[in-house]
């Protein structure tokens, strides 16, 4: 024998090319590890069948699940009330799952009016094309959604708070209408995390863009969808499917985010609290819109069900298009930056991005003009936002 057929040692590049093992610990690390193997080893056929068949717990594919997911949708399973919760790649991929996991061909939405640009070309551009039809309604009146009913909705959209308005939507209302008909109910509930739990007024699902406030620091893009175990396990399958499921390093940045939810949405709903009062004084703003106002038109209902804060946004009407833009410029340290939720305050115009391209009747019918411009509260000492928003109105 040579010395060559002799070694145990194996040669560099296999040293190289063969998987680290896992260190030996009889300890667990106190924050979670970020798991980012798309793949994990499996010991033979058994348990093969036994992950697959739910009798083991445990991961195969990341596509189809992995720990830091699993840690993040326990988490939002548990702040919602809910049985299950499913991570998904953004926003609109927790939409997609819930209407693709309810929705045939030939069935109809329920879609209520003024609701995020992209989930409207969701349902009105893209999957009409597969027969599925839609209507809108007014998510503040649940009588408009018995109205906009027909024989085949299967599902009701709305968001607890629309977008740029903070319209409030009549959860428990829409839920009786939508039971009624055998259709489910849908809340985005994006804008409100911690401020009320959708499921218990009767939601059947909840969806979140936690690329906002659950993520906190415009870093990460991410969806949540939570509701009970079976309608989670449905939407799991067709999130594998088509793709649609979150991974892990942004689950880990997510449930990091979380960590510090209740502070910052506790700390932001008080500044746009505050602020939004001031703005409400300025001779430059035309109107503000804010839910914890007394002249917000749904006022009252915010005091019934939110609980946990009027939200981190406000929206102030200067006029016209011209003068939003001269405040944009004006501005010092609050950017204009088309998302919501950071930990900094950012600025958004709706005319122009989330509702740019629709119709002039459609932003009529919703109270959107040119002149609108939303304010995303975040965690700065609310007099030097003062001092900016002020030195920019003159
Ligand atoms: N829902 C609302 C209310 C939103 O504002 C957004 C994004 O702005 C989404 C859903 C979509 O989320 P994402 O951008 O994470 O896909």
């Amino acid at each position: 024998m040579t010395s060559e057929e002799n070694r145990i040692d194996p040669r560099p590049e296999t040293t190289c090319a063969r998987p680290a093992p896992e260190p030996r610990s009889a300890n667990a690390p106190l924050s979670p590890p970020i798991h980012l193997s798309a793949v994990y080893r499996l010991e033979g056929l058994e348990q093969v069948d036994a992950l697959n068949g739910g009798k083991a717990a445990g991961f195969i594919y990341a596509r189809d699940g992995h720990p830091n997911a699993s840690q993040l949708a326990a988490k939002v399973a548990a702040l919602e009330g809910a049985e299950a919760a499913l991570v998904c790649a953004s926003g609109m991929a927790a939409e997609a799952a819930a209407l693709l996991a309810t929705l045939d061909g030939g069935d109809h939405v329920a879609l209520s009016e003024g609701v995020y640009g992209k989930t409207a070309v969701l349902l009105r551009r893209e999957l009409s094309r597969f027969g599925i039809a839609s209507s809108p309604f007014d998510a503040t009146r649940p009588e408009t959604l018995r109205a906009a009913l027909m024989p085949r909705t299967r599902l009701v959209f709305a968001e607890t708070l629309s977008n740029p308005l903070l319209r409030l939507a009549d959860i428990g209302g829409l839920s009786e209408v939508a039971q009624q008909a055998g259709a489910i109910l849908v809340i985005d509930h994006t804008f409100a995390p911690l401020l009320c739990r959708p499921l218990e007024l009767g939601a059947d699902l909840v969806t979140h863009s936690a690329t906002k406030l659950i993520g906190g620091h415009s870093d990460l893009t991410l969806g949540l969808l939570a509701g009970s175990t079976e309608r989670i396990a449905r939407a799991g399958a067709v999130a594998s499917a088509f793709g649609l499921t979150g991974n892990p390093f942004e689950s880990w940045l997510a449930l990091r985010g979380i960590a510090t939810l209740g502070l910052r949405s506790a700390r932001a709903c008080a500044t746009a609290q505050e602020l939004a009062g001031r703005l409400g004084r300025q001779p430059g703003v035309r109107a503000v819109h804010y839910p914890g106002l007394p002249s917000h038109p749904d006022h009252a209902r915010a005091l019934a069900v939110l609980p946990g804060g009027f939200g981190t946004i406000a929206t102030i009407d200067l006029g016209d298009r011209d003068r939003a833009d001269a405040f944009i410029r004006a501005l010092r340290h609050i950017p204009f930056a088309p998302s919501l939720g950071d930990v900094s305050t950012t600025l958004s115009h709706p005319a122009t991005t989330s509702h740019r391209g629709q119709s002039p009747e459609h932003w009529a019918r919703q109270g959107i003009t040119p002149g609108l411009v939303r304010l995303s509260f975040g965690l700065e000492d609310p007099d030097d936002l003062w001092d900016d928003l002020r030195q920019a109105l003159v």
